[in-house]
């Protein structure tokens, strides 16, 4: 037995009593269908009410297929008394109501000026969405739309629900026309603005949807996702939006207008930063080229290098480059280290400098308690995971010693 869905004349009653006809249990839940509701199920895009039964919570409202019948879900396993009273969670009602009179509103106005059709439709609690069948709107169309849509809403239009036979919709000019399986439609008309079939719960005039912003735009295929929201919600986002560009005007010590301007001035000057950063850390690599050569072991005609850097010193794009400075000037062998989160050797020498880098690699890294790396005999390279500066520098040493063994 379906139930009667009192809904569909008024959106606006909360409070109703009914018998429940139908109980289904399924894995300790319990779903009720009632002689009559004003719980509305979740269908076309708009999501089920809450609120309680016998003041037990409502948390799922949804229709059977096979009979269309309202679906009442407690997470409860009681029996009950066959008559209750429904409370309906006013709120999230009026929330809803306010977005799907804005949304008719919105998708009559895309149409009145860019002839753009919504064929999609989705409210939930973070977003509210309509999907135009169109690839272009410019700037000034989406203005427009908006600034009609508000129009409408601050004429305060009365919202009436008819119900037609498919016939009789058939000779109405329906902005959407939905397959019926026979019986009644049930229309709602925004007046003198827009008529369509829906099932949806409304306001009764356009004033109470308050306000309908767009907020975002996305394209999708050959489609267009407008986010919008409208009354409580806009008032959320403005409040929202109005605190963090405050917020950034008085971090940036300006004025609303300008911020965007600041924020492209300090992230040219950040750039700007780090590129001299750059240039002067790379000038204090030859610096620390000389110094370290200064100081190295000489065996032979080699002189050997070895260092082994802390996180806050270095990281392995300079310690690359201090290898490369290194070893362009005559007949070296570089050990390098870096200590840190990530540890990591670096042996490299001159191209006619002796040494086999690619053997005292992995005996090095075995200090550090990892295999991974490896190389030539020119250049070898491997990380390990953290560890303190102490321990890299037993594995270069290690690395010096079996160097010094491979010179002989
Ligand atoms: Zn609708």
């Amino acid at each position: 037995m379906t139930s009667k869905r009192l809904y569909y004349q008024n959106a606006y009653t909360t409070r109703f009593e009914a018998t429940i006809v139908e109980r289904i249990r399924q894995e300790g839940q319990t779903a009720v269908i009632l002689d009559q509701t004003y719980f509305y199920p979740t269908s076309g895009g708009q999501p089920f009410d809450t609120g309680t039964i016998n003041n037990l919570p409502v948390y799922d409202v949804s229709i059977r297929e096979s009979d269309e019948a309202v679906l009442h879900w407690l997470d409860t396993s009681e029996l009950w008394q066959d008559t209750i009273t429904g409370q309906i969670h006013w709120p999230r009602r009026f929330d809803h109501m306010q977005h799907h009179t804005g949304q008719h509103i919105l998708s009559q106005a895309f149409i009145q000026i860019a002839q753009a059709e919504t064929v999609g439709f989705h409210l939930s609690e973070n977003t509210v969405t309509i999907d135009l069948h169109t690839m272009q709107l410019s700037p000034a169309q989406v203005e427009e739309a908006e600034h009609l849509a508000n129009q409408i809403i601050w004429q305060n239009r009365p919202v009436h629900i008819r119900s037609v036979t498919l016939e009789q919709a058939q000779k109405l000019a329906l902005r959407k026309l939905p397959p019926v399986r026979g019986g009644q439609l049930r229309l709602i008309e925004i007046e003198q603005f827009d008529l369509t079939a829906c099932g949806g719960t409304h306001v009764r005039r356009t004033g109470e949807v308050g306000l309908i912003k767009i907020v975002r735009l996305a394209r999708q295929n050959n489609q267009l996702r407008v986010e919008f929201c409208c009354g409580q919600r806009a008032l959320a986002d403005y409040r929202l939006k109005n605190s963090v560009v405050n917020q950034l005007a008085n971090e940036l010590t300006t004025g609303i207008g300008e911020v965007v301007e600041s924020v492209a001035r300090l992230r040219d000057e950040a750039k700007e930063s780090r590129r001299k950063l750059k240039k002067q850390q790379e000038q204090l690599l030859y610096f620390e080229a000389a110094e370290l050569l200064k100081n190295g072991k000489k065996v032979g005609d080699t002189a050997v290098v070895s260092r082994v850097f802390t996180a806050e010193e270095s990281d392995a794009a300079q310690l690359r480059i201090l290898a490369n400075h290194l070893t362009q000037n005559g007949r070296v062998v570089a050990l390098l280290g870096l200590a840190g989160e990530k540890s990591q050797l670096l042996f490299c020498r001159s191209q006619d400098a002796p040494g086999e880098m690619n053997q005292l690699i992995k005996p090095a890294l075995q200090v550090l308690g990892s295999a991974a790396g490896g190389g030539t005999a020119v250049l070898a390279q491997g990380g390990g995971p953290g560890a303190d500066q102490e321990r890299v520098q037993q594995a270069v040493e290690k690395a010096e010693r079996l160097l010094l063994g491979q010179l002989r």
